[in-house]
């Protein structure tokens, strides 16, 4: 499991859709993408993220600061 900071650059997430979803930029390539997932009430990301860019990233996300709504 990995956290993930909210804000801009690699290895963050920024709320898209009325913040009813989130884009994430990769942690190791800088891969923009938006989430196709469920995220949770404590804020884990289901199920685990693969980057679309296949460069390896595939983890367990947290988003620290995401509001459940
Ligand atoms: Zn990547």
């Amino acid at each position: 499991m990995i956290e993930i900071s909210q804000g801009f650059g690699i290895g963050t997430w920024r709320a898209v859709r009325d913040s009813t979803s989130a884009r994430i930029t990769c942690p190791n390539c800088g891969f923009d993408a938006e989430l196709d997932h469920e995220i949770a009430e404590d804020r884990t990301v289901n199920p685990s993220v693969e980057c679309p860019a296949n460069c390896g990233f595939h983890e367990h996300i947290r988003l620290m600061g995401w509001k459940v709504k």
